[in-house]
């Protein structure tokens, strides 16, 4: 579903430049979580961004669902990242528009009919545990509660991909237990294959299925979580 191949980022150039990924080769299949674990500046920010092309990789090629993401029109690389949901460490929802409209946003700019965005958006909330909140904004609800609203939000175009870039990491422990519960339950019931990025052992414990260790920019390993975890 999702493939790296011998994916480099370089920012800046000459003695400034950084070597943020150095040759990353990485595959999810369809349907699985798969987390990338690494300290502070170790290049997960920038891997997770060079999948939907936040971040153009310098080198290597990327493809998601079949697609060869640098290969894309402008156009054709909106169409594919409708398919693929982010969601970020604080939130990113807008303080200005109340939550069902925070979650009602990219299909508003997919240009969808008010009714079919009524249609979308109520369910959403419900599977999310926010029906009641619908009219509520943002700085009325807790950190768990905007991260549900920004779920709700990547889920609205129906992707098969949801990025999650440090996603519970400014959240408590219970709060953070709540929200993997709630990736879990997309993977499983809609058959969303999740990339994930977090320096928190925990959160690659309780719900990846594979891991990945990045280190100063380079994969240095990938193994099944139970392996990885009892290596030696
Ligand atoms: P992580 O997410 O693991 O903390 P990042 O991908 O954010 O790591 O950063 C990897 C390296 O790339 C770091 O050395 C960081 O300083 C550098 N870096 C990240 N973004 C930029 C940028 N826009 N310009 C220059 N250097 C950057
Ligand atoms: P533009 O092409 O005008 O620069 P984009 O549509 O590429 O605008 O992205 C605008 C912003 O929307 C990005 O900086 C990013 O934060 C966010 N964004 C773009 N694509 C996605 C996506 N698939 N999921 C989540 N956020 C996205």
């Amino acid at each position: 579903m999702i493939e790296l191949s011998n994916v480099s980022k370089t920012y800046g150039s000459g003695e400034s430049a950084v070597h943020a990924l150095k040759d990353i080769n990485l595959h999810v299949p369809k349907g699985t979580i798969h987390g990338v674990i690494g300290l502070s500046g170790a290049g997960k920010s920038t891997l997770i961004r060079c999948v939907n092309l936040l971040e153009r990789p310098t080198q290597g090629s990327v493809t998601v669902d079949g697609q060869e993401m640098m290969r894309l029109n402008r156009s054709a690389l909106n169409q594919a990242r409708h398919r693929i949901g982010m969601i970020f460490q604080h939130f990113n929802l807008l303080t200005t528009r109340n939550v069902f409209d925070n979650v009602a946003l990219p299909l508003e700019l997919m240009g969808e009919k008010r009714s079919a965005i009524q249609n979308r958006v109520l369910p959403l909330l419900e599977m999310v545990g926010l029906a009641d909140k619908a009219k509520q904004y943002p700085a009325q609800l807790s950190g768990g509660q905007k991260q549900r609203v920004a779920i709700a939000r990547a889920l609205a175009s129906k992707p098969n991909v949801l990025l999650c870039d440090e996603a519970t990491s400014a959240l408590d422990p219970q709060t953070t237990g709540s929200i993997l519960e709630l990736l879990r339950d997309i993977n499983r019931q809609l058959g969303i294959t999740i990339l994930l990025i977090t320096h928190e052992m925990e959160v690659v414990k309780s719900i990846c299925h594979r891991v990945s260790l990045i280190s100063n920019g380079k994969l240095v390993e990938d193994a099944e979580v139970g392996e990885f975890f009892t290596a030696p």
